[in-house]
């Protein structure tokens, strides 16, 4: 019998890469539920393509009772709903931002077998995730690339001898040519070797991606920061490493497609039983170089922030949103990005004393407060007349 799949974030990338695998093997995986956010027409031809027993949008559309086989959900409520579904195997979060946290929250609750990219809702209420994953003596499986390869590689060896986890970094497009004053938008959207949507890739250029995916990494794997390493490496072909007791390092390697991590979590713990295509290493160079911490400071800053932990990490998230939303938009310059954050941290932190709490209560209201930081300090800086 296929695996019963319910798919959050079912019109976006990863949910898109998420549907490749689905299609790719329909012997191991019958989708059963999907959402979608404003995409409606792609809901609806994935409606007719899978025809799912549940689907949740924010409103229930007028075409619903077209399709008399399917239960339309509507809101947060559906959403929570859906991430819970009895019947489903399996519940994969692709939702991007903290709209990922309820559904995330629900699916643990439910004791439901959890695989998630959303690093938002990792990166901002992660010891409240990890907290509830203890008592439901569960854990997410990470369709993150670098994150699903550590966890594959610790998955085989004994923790008490894992020195370091390293997750590697492409550098994006300046690491080999900084950026300038005069860098463009469309300068920062050239990525080497990933094709990802614009918010992530304005991201994987500053590296502050990769320190989401730092902070991400301390609480999926529950390991102190000081154990957990980035390297750049320009390919993208290996996604992470560990460095053994003996100073051995092992690696995975796969093609620089999402649908690779992907299959692997839903295989999990099998392996996918056949590949796309041969992958095949001859004649590629691989090459690993330190990072330039001088170069990319919102990486160090990822560093800093969440060994202090608390809201501090949803802060830096929030303020990232909304100041790369304002260089997307041509409001500020490619470079103002890494000063407005760190600007923001401080501003964040001198706002009042119980930053270090973090409750599901205080996650709204601190966002809020990083945003409004935020959009001041674009407004101080825009360039747009
Ligand atoms: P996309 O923007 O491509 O897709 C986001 C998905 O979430 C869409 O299905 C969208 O619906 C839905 N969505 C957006 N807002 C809401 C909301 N308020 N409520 C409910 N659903 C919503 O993002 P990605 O697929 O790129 O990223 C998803 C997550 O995976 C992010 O957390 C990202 O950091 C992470 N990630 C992404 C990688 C990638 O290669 N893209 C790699 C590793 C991690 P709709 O489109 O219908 O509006
Ligand atoms: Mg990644």
């Amino acid at each position: 019998m296929p695996k019963k799949v319910v798919l959050l974030g079912a019109t976006g990338s990863i949910g898109s890469s998420t549907l490749e695998v689905i299609r790719r093997y329909p012997e191991e995986f019958s989708l059963i539920g999907l959402s979608g956010h404003s995409q409606t027409d792609k809901i609806r031809s994935l409606v007719e393509e899978f025809h799912p027993s549940v689907v949740c949008l924010p409103e229930i559309p007028n075409w619903a009772s077209l399709y008399p086989g399917t239960t339309f959900l509507s809101g947060e409520k559906g959403l929570r709903k859906l991430a819970s579904l009895p019947e489903a195997d399996m519940i994969i979060i692709g939702i991007s931002g903290l709209a990922g946290l309820l559904p995330t929250i629900e699916a643990i609750k439910a004791h439901k077998h959890l695989l998630s990219a959303n690093k938002e809702a990792i990166v901002a209420a992660g010891p409240l995730i990890n907290q509830w994953l203890s008592e439901a003596e569960k854990q997410i499986i990470p369709l993150d690339s670098e994150h699903n390869a550590i966890f594959t590689l610790l998955s085989r060896f004994p923790l008490n001898r894992v020195k370091k986890i390293i997750l590697t970094a492409s550098g994006g497009p300046f690491f080999h040519t900084p950026a300038t004053p005069e860098t463009t938008v469309n300068d920062v959207l050239n990525h080497p070797t990933w094709n990802m949507g614009s918010y992530i890739t304005v991201n994987s250029a500053t590296m502050l991606n990769k320190g989401f995916e730092v902070i991400e990494a301390h609480y999926l794997f529950r390991l102190p920061f000081e154990q957990i390493d980035v390297l750049i490496h320009p390919q993208s072909l290996v996604h992470g490493m560990i460095e053994l007791s003996d100073g051995t390092h092992t690696m995975v390697a796969s093609p620089n497609h999402m649908k690779y991590p992907i299959a692997m979590a839903m295989f999990y713990p099998d392996i996918p039983p056949v590949g796309e295509n041969t992958f095949a290493l001859a004649g590629k160079t691989l090459e690993f170089y330190p990072v330039p911490y001088e170069r990319f400071p919102l990486l160090s800053l990822a560093y800093e922030v969440g060994k202090v932990g608390g809201l501090f990490p949803l802060a830096l998230n929030a303020l990232n949103e909304e100041i790369v939303s304002a260089f997307l938009k041509g409001v500020i310059h490619f470079l103002d990005i890494e000063r407005l954050i760190q600007k923001g941290i401080e501003l964040f932190a001198a706002t009042e004393e119980s930053l270090l709490s973090l409750s599901l209560d205080s996650i709204l209201p601190a966002e809020q407060k990083a945003r409004t930081i935020a959009r001041d300090l674009v407004s101080q800086t825009s360039y747009a007349s």
